[in-house]
């Protein structure tokens, strides 16, 4: 069997394949997402694969109305916000996240806690598709 190595390129093809692929430390038991080619908690290198189920909650977020250049071109920015929150996933991990359906522009009604479901978004067609990890509610 082939092992992808460790690294957002595993990550994204993965994604492209609609699975959410992590590290688990072989150690320690730390897991990670994105993948990280060293553990983040004992800092070896003796790593699994483990695919997450994609469920979790709201641990954190934030409304950006400054977009960095990829998500202005999309369209992002101060009149246009988006969200971008920390999940906690059902498996004890952490991830950093686009949130979607909720509503930028209202960050008061977003509320800590609530529970989340991946959400493959999706950008071009065929062979160039690419998908991107967000989770909504
Ligand atoms: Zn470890």
């Amino acid at each position: 069997m082939n092992i992808k190595p460790f690294n957002d390129t595993s990550y994204e093809q993965f994604l492209n394949e609609w699975k959410i692929m992590g590290t688990k430390c072989k150690k320690c038991g730390a897991l990670a997402l994105p993948p990280r080619p060293i553990c983040v908690s004992c800092y070896r290198s003796e790593l699994e694969w483990i695919e997450f189920k994609g469920t979790g909650k709201l641990a954190a977020f934030t409304s950006i109305t400054v977009a960095p250049p990829n998500m202005a071109k999309a369209g992002y920015g101060r009149d246009n916000p988006y969200v971008l929150g920390v999940v906690e996933l059902d498996e004890g991990v952490k991830a950093v996240v686009r949130i979607v359906g909720v509503d930028a522009k209202k960050p008061e009604q977003i509320k800590v806690g609530t529970p989340l479901k991946a959400e493959f978004l999706t950008k071009g067609e065929g062979p160039t598709r690419q998908n991107s990890l967000a989770f909504k509610p």
